[in-house]
C-alpha cells in the first residue's frame, strides 16, 4: 500500500526505532508512547484491520501475540503485567488503517472507554 505509513515503516521509506523484525512481522517503538514501554507489532503484510483477516492469516494473528509475549519477557516486563491491545476500525479508536499490536506496559495501566458519536 503506497500511502500507508506502517508499510513504509516496514520497507525502511521512514525511519522508526525497531525493536524486532522476522519474515512475518516487525515491532518499533511508538513515536507518542502512553507508557514507559509502547511498542507497535505490525504484519509485514499490509491488512487494514483484525476484523479484515482472511482463514489464511492465522500464522500471522499468531505470531503479532507471541512477538508480544516475547518482547514482554525480553524486556522483563512479564512479571508485573502488561496490556496487548487491537483497536479495530474508527469506532475502536483505531487511527493507522494497518494492524497493529500495542504492547504497553511499565505503568499501572486504565482503560478509558466513551460513546461512540
Ligand atoms: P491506533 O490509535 O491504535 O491506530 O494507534 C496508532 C499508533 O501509531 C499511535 O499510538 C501513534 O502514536 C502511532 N504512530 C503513528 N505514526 C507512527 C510512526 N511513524 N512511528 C511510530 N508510531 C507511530
Ligand atoms: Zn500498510
Amino acid at each position: 500500500m503506497d500511502d500507508c505509513i506502517f508499510c513504509k515503516i516496514i520497507k525502511k521509506e521512514i525511519p522508526s526505532d525497531i525493536i524486532y523484525e522476522d519474515e512475518y512481522v516487525l515491532a518499533f517503538k511508538d513515536r507518542n508512547p502512553i507508557a514507559p514501554v509502547h511498542i507497535l507489532i505490525i504484519p509485514k503484510k499490509h491488512i487494514a484491520m483484525i476484523s479484515d483477516l482472511d482463514e489464511g492469516d492465522e500464522k500471522i494473528a499468531g505470531r503479532l501475540i507471541m512477538t508480544g509475549k516475547k518482547i514482554a519477557q525480553n524486556l522483563a516486563i512479564s512479571h508485573k503485567g502488561y496490556k496487548l491491545l487491537f483497536r479495530v476500525g474508527k469506532g475502536g479508536g483505531q487511527e493507522v488503517m494497518h494492524i497493529h499490536l500495542h504492547l504497553i506496559g511499565g505503568a499501572r495501566l486504565y482503560e478509558e472507554i466513551r460513546p461512540i458519536s
